[in-house]
C-alpha cells in the first residue's frame, strides 16, 4: 500500500487525486489538507476513513505551515499530492523533500517561485518530483529512458484558451464569466484565467526549465486548440515524439501516483480516427503575460516570484471585477518593472520579492500611488 497525503483536497485537482486514490487498489489516502473550505473537507476525511487534517484558514501561514508539518509527520506519507493554488504551495513543496517525501506536484507555482531551491533540496535529499501538470506528465513519459543529449528541444501545447484569434481591441471589455469559460478543461478559477491570458504557459515554459532541466530557448509553446497532443519532443536526429490523450487530469494524477507502475486502466481508448490536430504560433503581442513569464524566467533570480505574485493579486482583482482583463498584464509589467531583482537563493529573498510584487499591484489596483491604473483600464 502507498499512503498518500493530499494538499489542497477541496480544489479541482484534489477531488481528482481523492478519486485516483479510490479506484487505484495500491493506493491509500492518509490525510487531507485544504485552505478555507474546511466543512467540505472534514465530509472527504469520513467519506474516505482518515482523521488527519488541516486547514489553512484562520491559522495564517506560519501557523498553517506547523499544522502542514505536524500533518506530515503524524501521516507518515510515502507521496505528497501538492494540489495548494498559488505561492502558497511552496513551502509545503519544501516541507515534504526536506523530509525526504516523493511529491506529485500539480503546484506549478512551487517551481516558479522557488525553482533554485527545489532543485537543491532535491539534490540534497534526492526526494523525488513527480509533475501532474498534463504537458509535464507527458514530457516525463516522453523522456523516461532518452539519454538527455540525445534531446534537442521539447514543446508544449496551450489550448488557447476561450480568447483564442482575438485582437486586443476585442479583449478590451471581456468579462469574468467569459474568461471563465474555458473551451477544452475545467479547472480550478486562477488556473483557468491564467489559461484565457497565455500566463498559465509562460508559468509552465519556467516549470519545464526547472523538471526537465532545459534553456529557454529549449521549449516552443505552440496552440493546439484541441487539447489532445500534450506535449512534443524534438530528438537530435528529427524524430519528433509526442504525446496524445483526452484531456483528463486522473490520467497524469494516476501516473505521478501509481508510478514506477502502470496505473489501472481507465480511460477508454482513443479513437484517432476522424480526429483533427492544428497547430499555430501563440500571439505574444496580444497575449503578453506569455512574453513577460518567459523574460522573467530567463531574467532569472526572483523575477519569477514576481511575476507569480503580482499576477496572482491581479487575477484575484480581475475575478472581483476590479480591473479589466488586459490588465493583468499590464500590472505584471509595472511589478516587474518596479520590484528589483535578486538571487533567489533562500526563501526569505523569493517571499521578499513576492511580498513587494503582491504591493505594487494592490497599490496600483487601489489607486493609491499616481499613475496607478483605474478600474477603467491600465492600458498599454
Ligand atoms: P483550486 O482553486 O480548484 O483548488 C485549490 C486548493 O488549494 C483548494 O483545496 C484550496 O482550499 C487550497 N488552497 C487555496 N489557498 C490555500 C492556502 N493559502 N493554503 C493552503 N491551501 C490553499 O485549484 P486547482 O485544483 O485548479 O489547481 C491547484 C494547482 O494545480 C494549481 O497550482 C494549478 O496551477 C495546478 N494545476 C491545475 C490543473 C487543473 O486541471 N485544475 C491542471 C494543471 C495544474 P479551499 O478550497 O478550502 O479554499
Ligand atoms: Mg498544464
Amino acid at each position: 500500500m502507498r499512503r498518500v497525503l493530499v494538499l489542497g483536497s477541496t480544489g479541482s485537482i484534489g477531488v481528482q487525486a481523492l478519486e485516483v486514490i479510490e479506484r487505484e487498489p495500491d493506493l491509500e489516502l492518509a490525510g487531507l489538507s485544504c485552505g478555507s473550505r474546511v466543512d467540505e473537507m472534514l465530509a472527504q476525511a469520513r467519506a474516505a476513513g482518515v482523521t488527519h487534517t488541516a486547514a489553512a484558514v484562520g491559522g495564517g501561514t506560519v501557523g498553517f505551515d506547523a499544522e502542514l508539518a505536524g500533518l506530515m509527520d503524524a501521516t507518515a506519507p510515502d507521496v505528497v499530492v501538492n494540489a495548494i493554488v498559488g505561492a502558497a504551495g511552496l513551502r509545503p513543496t519544501l516541507a515534504a523533500l526536506e523530509r525526504g517525501l516523493p511529491v506529485a506536484l500539480a503546484n506549478k507555482e512551487s517551481l516558479v517561485v522557488g525553482g533554485e531551491l527545489v532543485r537543491a533540496l532535491r539534490e540534497r535529499t534526492g526526494a523525488d518530483l513527480h509533475p501532474i501538470d498534463s504537458e509535464h506528465s507527458a514530457l516525463w513519459q516522453l523522456l523516461e529512458g532518452i539519454p538527455p543529449e540525445r534531446v534537442a528541444s521539447v514543446a508544449i501545447t496551450a489550448s488557447g484558451g476561450p480568447f483564442r484569434g482575438r485582437t486586443a481591441d476585442e479583449l478590451s471589455d471581456v468579462g469574468v464569466d467569459d474568461a471563465l469559460a474555458h473551451p477544452t478543461w475545467s479547472m480550478g478559477a486562477k488556473i483557468t484565467i491564467d489559461s484565457a491570458t497565455l500566463m498559465n504557459k509562460g508559468l509552465e515554459v519556467i516549470e519545464a526549465r526547472h523538471l526537465f532541466d532545459l534553456d529557454d530557448e529549449q521549449i516552443e509553446v505552440v496552440v493546439h486548440p484541441q487539447s489532445i497532443v500534450h506535449a512534443l519532443a524534438r530528438l537530435t536526429d528529427g524524430a519528433l515524439l509526442a504525446h496524445l490523450g483526452a484531456p483528463d487530469m486522473r490520467a497524469p494524477i494516476a501516473h505521478a501516483l501509481a508510478w514506477p507502475r502502470p496505473p489501472v486502466p481507465s480511460l477508454s481508448p482513443f479513437d484517432l480516427v476522424g480526429r483533427e490536430l492544428t497547430f499555430e504560433e501563440p500571439d505574444t503581442e496580444c497575449f503578453r503575460c506569455l512574453a513577460l513569464a518567459r523574460q522573467a524566467g530567463r531574467d532569472g533570480g526572483t523575477a519569477p516570484a514576481v511575476l507569480n505574485a503580482a499576477n496572482e493579486v491581479a487575477v484575484e482583482a480581475f475575478l472581483a471585477g476590479r480591473v479589466r482583463f488586459l490588465d493583468i498584464g499590464a500590472l505584471v509589467e509595472r511589478a516587474l518593472a518596479s520590484v528589483p531583482g535578486e538571487p533567489a537563493d533562500s526563501l526569505e529573498a523569493v517571499e521578499r520579492a513576492d511580498a513587494a510584487a503582491r504591493d505594487v499591484v494592490r497599490d496600483a489596483v487601489d489607486g493609491r500611488r499616481p499613475g496607478a491604473p483605474s478600474t477603467a483600464g491600465v492600458g498599454a
